[in-house]
């Protein structure tokens, strides 16, 4: 019998080949090898969750059993693919080597912890990236029975989303970065100023402009020390500073890859015969987008090809819609130097606009009333990948 096409990973990328796989060819051979339990959730809804205190298992949809199922496709669970050998068309799990087909790599990102976690604060310390990081963190605040100081490392999309969303739930957030305003690679200043109000108004504690330097047992609680001398104490730390994608398993094996991801091609080629790669872990003709819709569309064409029809992936003008309710905001980063940002509107409703030099749109932030612009404005952006 053939090899099967086996995709490592099972978060949105990888599922969603299969579904678009499953829809052209319900037959063919189809192992997933996963490094975690395999259930299939959202992971934008991680961020979302803690408002209701939705216990885990309500943010899986399916477990793995139920998606082995219907997909009809060989899922492994909690087993770590530790090396792939290119020439073989092997891959290894510790000491088995499996035969694959087609291989395909959806091994998203890690999240990036720019710090050394003291082992006496380590229980106390969080990364919040998939279902069972989500099991772990809702199970300490539970743990506690009253609600929780959460300090909140990084202002970025996921820190700002998970303040919100904490603060919601009833507990006392501290947002600490080293930025002026929260949200500093989707909104210009003026437009991060208005959520850091909006956020200050919910009572989240805001500490911009401060570096980290320790986390210091203190009791039961952490001391999260600020480079201004003043030390914050919390029940639990949430470190939300960016991810990167997971590319040892491809760089061992000696395929192209970037700080950006795994180096494919528009039909998702990497550099070596009969691997591909998508999802967070992959860099599609230099671009990088980490998110859904850049994803899906991958999805959709890697699915064309590994059916016979060689397919090449577009993405379009897709602004990102950040979870943060007290301020809804709404990005599109320009993909072009930008010349000029002009502001307009007043209060909390601004939009920014991105000019180039010749004064084409390149990009654009919006929020509170604003956002309402965002389909306008994206029809006279540029594709993020034409
Ligand atoms: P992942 O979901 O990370 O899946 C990677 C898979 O690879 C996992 O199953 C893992 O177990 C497996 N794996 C890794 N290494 C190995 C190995 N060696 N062997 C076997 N298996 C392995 N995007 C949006 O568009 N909108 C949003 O609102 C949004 N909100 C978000 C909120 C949060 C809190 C986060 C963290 C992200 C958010 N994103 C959002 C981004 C979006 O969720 C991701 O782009 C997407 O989920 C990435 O999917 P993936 O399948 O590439 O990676």
């Amino acid at each position: 019998m053939d090899a099967p096409l086996t995709l490592i990973g099972s978060g949105m990328a990888a599922l969603g080949l299969v579904r678009q796989l499953r829809a052209r060819d319900a037959r063919r051979p189809i192992t997933l090898i996963t490094a975690d339990s395999g259930d299939d959730y959202s992971k934008p809804l991680l961020s979302t969750g803690f408002t209701k205190r939705l216990p885990p298992e309500r943010l899986a949809t399916r477990s793995a059993l139920e998606v082995a199922d219907q997909l009809g496709v060989v899922m492994r669970t909690h087993t770590r693919v530790t090396a792939i050998d290119p020439a073989a068309r092997s891959l290894s799990i510790g000491a088995e080597t499996l035969p694959y087909g087609e291989l395909v790599i959806a091994t998203g990102a890690a999240p990036r912890v720019p710090f050394a976690i003291p082992e006496a604060v380590a229980s106390r310390v969080f990364t919040i990236n998939d279902l069972d990081d989500y099991r772990g963190f809702y199970a300490a605040l539970e743990a506690l029975g009253r609600p929780a100081r959460v300090a909140i490392i990084g202002a970025g999309l996921v820190g700002c989303e998970f303040a919100n969303d904490l603060v919601a739930g009833g507990h006392a957030v501290s947002l600490i970065a080293p930025e002026a305003t929260p949200l500093p690679r989707l909104l210009p200043e003026p437009l991060g100023r208005v959520l850091g109000e909006a956020f200050g108004e919910a009572g989240i504690a805001l500490n911009l402009e401060r570096q980290l330097t320790a986390l210091d047992a203190q009791g039961s609680q952490v001391a999260v020390c600020l480079d201004d001398g003043h030390a914050l104490a919390a029940d639990l730390v949430l470190v939300a500073t960016g991810l990167v994608p997971r590319t040892r398993l491809a760089a061992e094996a000696g395929l192209a890859v970037s700080d950006a991801g795994i180096r494919v091609d528009r039909q998702l080629r990497s550099s070596q015969p009969g691997i591909y790669a998508l999802g967070d872990v992959a860099c599609v003709a230099g671009v990088n987008a980490m998110y859904v819709q850049p994803l899906q569309a991958s999805a959709k064409a890697l699915a064309a090809t590994l059916a016979g029809e060689p397919s090449e992936v577009h993405y379009g003008a897709w602004p990102i819609l950040v979870k943060t309710p007290l301020l809804p905001c709404v990005a599109l980063p320009p993909i072009q130097p930008v010349a000029r940002w002009r502001i307009e509107g007043e209060g909390a409703d601004l939009a920014a606009l991105a000019e180039a030099e010749d004064g084409r749109l390149s990009g654009f932030a919006l929020t509170g009333a604003c956002v309402r612009r965002k389909v306008a404005l994206a029809r006279a952006a540029p594709a993020l990948l034409v």
